[in-house]
């Protein structure tokens, strides 16, 4: 838990979110500004800043954060039609919050290559 972290209030329920996901090591909420008809925000509870402070032994977290985008994606149905799976890492990408997320978006066709 960091203190002035938005994603970390979320998890503690300091900040209200639409939790769509919970276990002991996600939590996955709709994002508050959605762009797709399914947009949900996944996180681990582990305060990391960006991709680049991933350590070796957090791999099995980030298999665990896919593993639970795909439970979603396959209870929201969109998991045929098909779905992204985004992880914005700092400035350039456009990264807002620093707490690693994972998006899951889907239910449109969406635009390769991204804007
Ligand atoms: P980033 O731009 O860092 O990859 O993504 C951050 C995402 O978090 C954005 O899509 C933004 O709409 C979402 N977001 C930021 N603050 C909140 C919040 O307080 N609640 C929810 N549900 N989503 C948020
Ligand atoms: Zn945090």
């Amino acid at each position: 838990m960091t203190e002035d972290c938005i994603f970390c209030k979320i998890i503690k329920g300091d900040i209200p979110a639409k939790i769509a996901y919970r276990d002991d090591f996600t939590v996955a909420f709709y994002d508050i500004n959605p762009q797709a008809p399914h947009h949900l925000i996944i996180i681990p509870h582990k305060h990391i800043e960006t991709l680049n402070d991933l350590h070796e032994d957090d791999s099995e977290l980030i298999g665990h954060m896919t593993q639970t985008a795909i439970k979603l994606a396959k209870q929201l149905n969109i998991a045929e039609e098909g779905y992204r799976l985004v992880i914005n890492c700092n400035a350039d990408a456009g990264q807002s919050v620093f707490h690693i997320h994972a998006h899951l978006l889907g239910g449109r066709r969406l635009q390769w290559p991204p804007g």
